[in-house]
């Protein structure tokens, strides 16, 4: 028998630490609990929201008025390589699992909150790595029944699953990883949290808010870009225009709009000073979008997902 609590403050349950209540609540310890959540929204006309770390989400501040459930992790067990691990497995922990069994192939996926469910639905990536890399196979429940996804049906591409086009649960993920060494294991991993505890601010955020870009993507033509930019020819090479580097060019690192911050530390992260509303960030968001437009003729698409705005 399913718990359903009512009226559930969201925002503690996200990294932004933005947002209001959920008018029902579900943690789900498996399966089967899910299946019931699910029967019960759809029984009682009401919509749901799958709810993982919350650390990619901008949650409304009139919160969701509908039922979230909330995967609740597993124990991780890796067997000749290979471990079925539940959505609700935190990264840090399925990193740790990694580093003890000598596993070797999340060590870029080190300092990245949420869980692996959330990593799967975007497509969660760093350091020229991917989630989507060590996928093998997804379970999910797709309209009440139980279903098998193998990796090229989930059409992974950069932070895309098909997951944001249907309502799919991920319920269960198949990782296989490589035989590593354990001592080369950890100083990697020491190595990446060094990067981002100095390249990110110590703020709630949700990560960067905006996805990088194509250089080919902009109208106005790389050529005159570059003519007045000539570091966008580093992005040339590389295939990708990062986010941040245009936000910072439009001088607007430590734009602030009520307790939300364009953060000083890296323009692609909006940070929560204390006390930040949804609509804080949004207005944020729009000022960005906007100046990166009129500035570089770049359409900036979001990465963070928005949960619940009318
Ligand atoms: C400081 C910081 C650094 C970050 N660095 C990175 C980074 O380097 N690279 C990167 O890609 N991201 C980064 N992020 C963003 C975020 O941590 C990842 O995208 C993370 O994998 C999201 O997982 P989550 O469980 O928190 O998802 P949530 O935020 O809870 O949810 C995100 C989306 O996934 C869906 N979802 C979650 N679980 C399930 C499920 N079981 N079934 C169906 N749908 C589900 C939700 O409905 C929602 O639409 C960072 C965030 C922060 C705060």
């Amino acid at each position: 028998m399913i718990q359903i609590k009512k009226n559930i403050s969201l925002a503690p349950l996200t990294s932004f630490k933005i947002g209001g209540p959920a008018k029902y609540f579900l943690e789900a310890k498996n399966a089967d609990e899910v299946i019931e959540g699910l029967k019960w929204a759809k029984k009682n006309k009401i919509k749901y929201f799958v709810l993982g770390g919350g650390s990619n989400i901008l949650i409304s501040d009139e919160g969701f008025n509908g039922l979230v459930i909330k995967v609740q992790p597993a124990k991780i067990f890796f067997k000749n390589l290979s471990g079925v691990i539940s959505a609700g497995t935190s990264l840090a922990q399925l990193v740790g699992a990694s580093i003890k069994d000598g596993l070797t192939g999340l060590e870029w996926a080190a300092g990245i909150p949420g869980t692996l469910g959330g990593a799967i639905y975007g497509n969660t990536g760093a350091m020229g790595h991917s989630i989507s890399e060590s996928v093998e196979k997804i379970k999910v429940l797709r309209n009440s029944a139980l279903i098998n996804l193998k990796n090229k049906d989930i059409k992974f591409a950069y932070r895309k699953s098909i997951f944001q086009k249907n309502k799919d649960v991920i319920l269960e993920i198949e990782l296989k990883l490589q035989k590593g060494d354990r001592e080369e294991i950890k100083k990697l991993i020491k190595e990446n949290l060094l990067k981002r505890s100095l390249s990110q601010p110590h703020y709630p955020s949700a990560g960067c808010v905006f996805k990088n870009l194509s250089p080919r993507l902009t109208s106005l033509g790389l050529a005159k870009l570059l003519e007045k930019y000539p570091e966008l020819e580093n992005f040339k090479k590389s295939g990708v225009v990062s986010a941040g580097w245009l936000i910072e060019k439009c001088g607007l690192k430590g734009k602030q709009i009520g307790q939300a911050q364009i953060s000083e530390k890296h323009a692609n992260f909006i940070v929560n000073l204390g006390n930040a509303k949804a609509k804080d960030v949004i207005a944020l968001i729009n000022l960005v979008k906007k100046t990166v437009k009129n500035k570089f003729d770049f359409d900036l698409k979001e990465e963070i997902q928005y949960v619940d705005f009318k």
